[in-house]
């Protein structure tokens, strides 16, 4: 798809952010090229229109850049999964494993019913760790995740791998 290219030459890659040896992808200049941001959402938009599905969940906090206007466009509702204590109603909660310690996930309870249909929305995959909290989070309450989507990924780090049979989709690989 010849749109992808204007996509991937739309990211920024910030050397040493926001520690010496990160390469950062900086998805802020995408979002500044109306063309490459509008095309990034339209991509989606055309691969999950129709497919039955009822939950955007997009995760703190680039996922809530592209999880409405998907939502929107397909129909669906937008659920915010969000770090821990921001979510003022009753939480269920979910644990992961940073480099260095641990975070946590956090979705309002009765956002989402047993039997819906989701696809979970994030802007970059690196090591999968925070894309299988939100998955578990939404498994655990009945949810089928029916995919996982990002505008990035970096393969090296293998996130692909964490997910299992779960599918993911992206836009644009970075080594
Ligand atoms: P993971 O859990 O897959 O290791 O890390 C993915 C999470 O970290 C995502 O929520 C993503 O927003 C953030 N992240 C990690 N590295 C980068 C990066 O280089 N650029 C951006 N935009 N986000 C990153």
């Amino acid at each position: 798809d010849p749109r992808i290219a204007k996509i991937s030459s739309a990211i920024r890659v910030i050397p040493n952010f926001p520690k010496p040896g990160i390469m950062f992808q900086d998805i802020t200049t995408l979002l500044l090229d109306t063309k490459a941001f509008r095309d990034t959402i339209d991509l989606f938009v055309e691969r999950y229109r129709g497919k039955d599905i009822s939950v955007v969940a997009g995760v703190e906090a680039r996922g809530f850049i592209f999880g409405p206007p998907i939502a929107l466009a397909i129909g669906a509702k937008f659920v915010p999964m969000r770090k821990p204590n921001k979510l003022p109603g009753e939480v269920i909660s979910e644990e992961y494993s940073l480099e260095y310690g641990t975070d946590k996930m956090e979705m309002h309870v009765g956002a989402v019913q047993a039997g819906e249909r989701a696809l979970i929305i994030d802007d970059l995959i690196a090591t999968g760790g925070t894309l299988v909290a939100a998955i578990r989070l939404l498994e655990r309450v009945g949810v089928h995740v029916v995919e996982c989507a990002c505008v990035i990924e970096l393969p090296e780090l293998k996130g692909r791998e964490r997910l299992g049979d779960k599918p993911l989709f992206v836009l644009v690989s970075s080594t």
